[in-house]
């Protein structure tokens, strides 16, 4: 049976993180089961864009803090990778987004190695299809890899977590050329499933102190969880993560598809739940995407038939928007005009990269109502 273990943790303090982090590691085998004195071990964060530890988008440096300690004091070199999502004038922002994290400051602080995902080069992996994929090639460098996953909303894919945060791996610009072919989340599930299999990482830490709700993962808002969660197992991580929050992984088409894909398991009578937990805590009041923020999980399907039909799209609020162009650069299909920020929902394949990755929470979610659009355009707010 695979084990999942919940800790209690509601403060980025790094000596409670590291005394919790090894509680967890003692009830998944210990550190020594996993690492070794030199050897080079990979903290894959989340890293998704420019965006302080204090908004719940990213893996709280704090905790990357005291994993890099830990695994210092066992002789271990630590490295910090990810690749950020979007783009600028056609380059990656995940330069600045170390930056801005603090990761940048913490890995100088701690003696630890940045790893820029779109800077050090791609290693060529056959998919299960018999394709070709790219993927960072420190994720094949490093002796050990460790996956630090956030829990958040997505308001695509309705969750994220152990098995999307791996689409980090595919470096820079790839990812976009990936939702463009890949826009269904099923489809982008047979892509993170091929990842998985290609990296085979073997212990999941997830980030739960504070958690991204509502209009996730970026643009939602902080929800004190105060859970760590660890595991070997990615989606018997993210089945009982969902189900902190009301929901199963029949839910989570990205999860539906990892299932299918044989990468972990997904049924929670075969989890052993450990730690501070024997099953998954209910997380209070924990807002879903607003598209399914008044509905009953059990009634989700026959929601998501409604919702297609009332046609939730990403829409510019011209009044927030800075003009940066993230948006526009990033778009896979080049569905946003540059000028006037006006959507081609003939061309759009409701990825929602614009939505997640607008800065300045400038892209919002809305449905078709001609009434409110003819105010709203008169008011200057919509595109
Ligand atoms: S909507 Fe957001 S990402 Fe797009 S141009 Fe405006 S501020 Fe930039
Ligand atoms: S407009 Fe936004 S949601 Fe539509 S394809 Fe472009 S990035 Fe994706």
């Amino acid at each position: 049976m695979k084990k999942v273990i919940i800790c209690e943790c509601t403060q980025y303090n790094p000596q409670l993180l590291e005394k919790k982090l090894n509680a967890g590691m003692a009830l998944l085998g210990g550190w020594d089961k996993f690492v070794a004195p030199g050897m080079k071990v990979l903290l894959k964060v989340n890293l998704i864009g420019p965006k302080s530890p204090e908004t719940a988008a990213i893996t709280h440096p704090e905790l990357v803090r005291a994993l890099t300690r830990l695994l210092k004091a066992r002789g271990c070199q630590v490295w910090i990778g990810d690749s950020s999502g979007g783009a600028i004038a056609g380059i990656a922002p995940t330069a600045r987004s170390f930056k801005v994290s603090g990761l940048e400051q913490l890995a100088r602080e701690e003696g630890a190695v940045l790893k820029n995902f779109d800077r050090e080069g791609v290693t060529e992996v056959t998919t299960e299809a018999g394709g070709k994929m790219y993927l960072a090639k420190p994720m094949f460098e490093a002796d050990f890899v460790i996956n630090l996953p956030k829990i958040k909303t997505h308001s695509a894919a309705i969750y994220t977590g152990a098995v999307k945060n791996l689409f980090g791996c595919v470096p820079g610009l790839r990812k976009a050329e990936y939702h463009r072919l890949a826009p269904d989340p099923r489809d982008l599930g047979q892509v993170l499933a091929d990842i998985h299999q290609a990296v085979n990482v073997s212990l999941h830490i997830m980030d739960g102190v504070t958690a991204m709700e509502g209009e996730g993962p970026t643009a939602g808002t902080v929800y004190p969880a105060g859970k760590l969660l660890m595991s070997t197992d990615p989606l018997a991580l993210d089945t009982v993560a969902v189900a902190m929050l009301g929901l199963n992984v029949e839910d989570i088409a990205i999860l539906q598809t990892a299932r299918a894909r044989n990468l972990g398991t997904s049924e929670l009578q075969e989890i052993v739940i450990a730690g501070d937990y024997t099953a998954p805590p209910r997380l209070r009041g924990f807002k879903l995407p607003k598209r399914l923020r008044r509905v009953k999980p059990k009634n989700y399907k026959i929601v998501i038939r409604v919702i297609d039909l009332l046609k939730a799209r990403p829409r510019i609020n011209l009044k927030a928007c800075k003009g940066c162009n993230m948006c526009v650069e990033s778009c896979p299909v080049q569905a946003i005009d540059r000028e006037t920020k006006k959507i081609d929902y003939s061309a759009c394949i409701e990825c929602m990269c614009c939505h997640e990755l607008c800065e300045y929470k400038a892209v919002e979610l809305r449905r078709d109502n001609r009434i409110l659009d003819f105010f709203g355009r008169l008011r200057g707010t919509w595109s």
